[in-house]
């Protein structure tokens, strides 16, 4: 009898997505730090962030930046589809949201590189700035028990992976967690300073172009794992490459591009 028939074999679980309603929300920053010196942290607030849902650690929130002669306001949403007053859609960009139910706050980590309007916007931001942003329109759920879990990423992936962390770290039986991170300076591993228990390697300047060896040298188990590469556009269609035509289930492999060298 194979084992598939005798039962032995459990089926995949795979990641499920969810869809949200799309709401735009106008908030207020309450508060802004600078954490683990590259790191901007924007605490926003207000009535609009009733009803906020972000069920998936990699969900993605569009903030909508204000820029000078562009009028600012949220749009309507509708059967005629996303309306913006007088056509005046603001640049987007795409940050990870962290949010806090319990204060009505919404966090953002900006990693500050060397210049975008994001960037630069959290890096000014003050209490009382405003904020329109958009979504999440939807998440993906990956099942937190996977035994075997690889997360790859550099500092634009770091809010993601700490919301993954911050989960797994609850987790009545520990999985077994590898995390490659690249960083352009050290000082941002303290990002990850109150986490503990994972095996966190950290490949800081010139050693970023080791990653691709390491992930060859890795082991993936036959079942039971999970596989999240992000980071430069570029750098993620390598480190797929390493992952094609080797029987890794594709369902069970998440490939995200979080930003793009121009
Ligand atoms: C799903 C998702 C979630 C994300 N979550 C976060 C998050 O929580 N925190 C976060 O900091 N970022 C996050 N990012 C990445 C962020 O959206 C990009 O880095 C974005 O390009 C920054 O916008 P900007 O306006 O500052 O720079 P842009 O105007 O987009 O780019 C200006 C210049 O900066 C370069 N650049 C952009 N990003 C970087 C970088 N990280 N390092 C070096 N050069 C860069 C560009 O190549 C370009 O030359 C996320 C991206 C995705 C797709």
């Amino acid at each position: 009898m194979t084992a598939e028939l005798s039962g032995d074999i459990r089926p995949a679980k795979y990641p499920q997505r969810v869809r949200n309603e799309l709401r735009f929300r106008t908030l207020s920053v309450q508060r802004s730090e600078r954490v683990a010196s590259h790191f901007q942290r924007v605490v926003l607030t207000g009535a609009d962030l009733a009803g906020f849902v972000s069920a998936g650690f990699d969900d993605h929130t569009k903030l909508f930046f204000p820029q000078a002669g562009v009028p600012y306001q949220a749009p309507t949403v509708g059967d005629e589809g996303i309306i913006w007053p007088a056509e005046s859609r603001p640049l987007a960009r795409d940050y990870t949201p962290l949010f806090n139910a319990q204060r009505n706050e919404l966090t953002f980590d900006f990693y500050l590189h060397q210049s975008g309007i994001a960037s630069d916007w959290a890096q000014q931001a003050k209490p009382g700035d405003t904020l329109i942003i958009g979504g999440p329109r939807g998440s993906l759920v990956v099942p937190e028990d996977y035994h075997w879990q690889l997360y790859v990423c550099d500092e634009t992936g770091m809010p993601a992976l700490l919301r993954r962390l911050e989960a797994l770290s609850t987790l009545a039986t520990p999985v077994d967690v590898t995390a490659l991170i690249a960083l352009e300076d050290a000082a941002s591993k303290a990002y990850f300073d109150h986490l503990s228990g994972f095996n966190l390697q950290w490949f800081v300047g010139a050693e970023r172009a080791q990653i691709p060896e390491r992930l060859q040298q890795l082991s993936v188990p036959a079942e039971d794992y999970f596989l999240w590469l992000t980071g430069e556009g570029e750098t993620v269609k390598q480190y797929c490459q390493i992952f094609e035509n080797n029987g890794i289930d594709q369902q069970l492999l998440r490939a995200v591009a979080y930003w793009h060298s121009k």
